[in-house]
């Protein structure tokens, strides 16, 4: 028999309580999405779990790293294997020289590289610039950080970038720029003029750039992956993060890295040492595993697949009247949901799931207050058998 036990209450004078920035914080939409979807067992096109199968190398060689041994901390920055072949796919893909030595840290995912390259480099009350639409977790670690972020729109259904929106936003406090390419949520994939237009704003205004390119193999219709870091300058002034939840298909694993001037690692490492300690060991043997052993065929494969599967659900959005702005990259669509009953995005999302059973998250949770209530984002990293179902019921919507 359980005993019932009165809970004791704090004394009226008890100074526990949340903190200040406990009170903006709560679970994110993506996640609350995922919830109702697991509760109806609807087909959830909400959270980028990625649930299809990792490379097969990448999961020997992190099983044997277990079963050998490799069950330790590691050094901070991560093992050395893995810290060549991030360097040598930096050069290779990214066009960017970096020391495995002294250049590159392999992190907990791109969310710890972000976070520890924040605590690193900027200060409370500093500025930093969002692209908006923006990836939450950008969002709220700036603000977690006490770090203002300031967005930037861009407008859909291109996404491309307004210098001018851009200049007017920075002031004397802005000390960071942010890029996110591919994007979450717009699949906006940032051209070299762009980027170059953004690189002369960073000399000027003499700005640290991050970027986080965990989507970079993510894309579409022959575009192209440019790092802001390979652009004339930029190296030093430049965070660049990526990982391998998206690549190899291994979200759960936590498991990233970022690149950058060798002044800057040691301090950004030590935050990172001081948050997650190091990166799982046994798990950088095997992305060790994969970077070295999967060809380029692995990755354009990868980007020829994920093609296939944003045409399949663009038509199926269309056909329900759903009207996607076209990625060029990543793996999400927004879609135009004005034609759903619900005066908020939340809650078109909501009747999208209880009519179709297909879980989408809404557009306000990529946006400003006020923004993206007629949006919502809908994530195609899914084996191909509920991908089809959700664009058969999605394809059949009835309002
Ligand atoms: N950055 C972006 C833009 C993302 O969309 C995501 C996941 O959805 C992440 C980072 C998370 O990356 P990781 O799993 O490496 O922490």
């Amino acid at each position: 028999m359980p005993t019932t036990t009165t809970a004791p209450t704090l004394a009226k004078t008890s100074r526990l309580a949340l903190s200040e920035l406990s009170a903006d914080i709560m679970q994110s939409e993506i996640r609350a999405m995922s919830v109702e979807c697991d509760r109806i067992q609807g087909i959830n096109l909400a959270q980028g779990v990625c649930d299809t199968e990792p490379p097969a190398p990448v999961v020997e060689a992190a099983i044997a790293a277990i079963r050998s041994g490799h069950n330790i901390y590691t050094r901070l920055d991560g093992i050395a294997p893995l810290r060549a072949a991030i360097a040598q796919k930096m050069a290779h893909y990214n066009r960017l020289t970096c020391n495995p030595e002294s250049g590159v840290l392999v992190t907990a995912g791109a969310t710890g590289a972000f976070f520890a390259a924040c605590m690193a480099l900027l200060n409370p009350g500093d500025e930093a610039l969002l692209f908006e639409p923006f990836y939450g977790y950008h969002r709220n670690t700036l603000t977690s950080l006490r770090i203002k972020p300031v967005t930037v729109l861009l407008d859909a259904p291109r996404w491309e970038l307004d210098v001018d929106r851009l200049k007017r936003a920075i002031t004397p406090k802005t000390r960071a720029l942010v890029i996110n390419t591919p994007c979450n949520p717009s699949g906006k994939v940032f051209t070299r003029k762009e980027l170059e237009a953004i690189a002369e704003l960073a000399q000027q205004h003499d700005l640290l750039v991050i970027t986080d390119e965990i989507y970079e193999y993510f894309l579409c219709d022959s575009t192209e992956h440019i790092s802001f870091a390979s652009l004339p300058g930029m190296a030093e002034r430049a965070i660049t993060m990526s990982g391998f939840s998206k690549t190899f298909s291994v979200t759960g694993w936590r498991l990233g890295y970022l690149a950058a001037d060798p002044r800057w690692i040691p301090a950004i490492g030590y935050f990172h040492d001081l948050s997650y300690v190091c990166a799982p060991a046994p798990l950088q043997h095997g992305a060790a595993a994969g970077l070295l052993q999967l060809s380029d065929d692995f990755y354009s494969g990868l980007a020829k697949d994920y093609q296939g599967k944003r045409d399949q659900l663009v038509d199926a959005l269309t056909a329900a009247g759903l009207t996607p702005s076209i990625p060029e990259g990543a793996y999400y669509i927004l879609a135009d949901a004005s034609r759903l009953p619900g005066a908020t995005a939340k809650q078109k999302a909501r009747t999208l799931l209880a009519n179709c059973g297909v879980a989408a998250v809404a557009g306000s949770a990529f946006f400003t207050e006020g923004r993206g209530e007629n949006l919502l984002r809908f994530c195609y990293a899914k084996r191909p058998a509920p991908l089809a179902e959700a664009c058969e019921r999605l394809a059949g919507l009835n309002f």
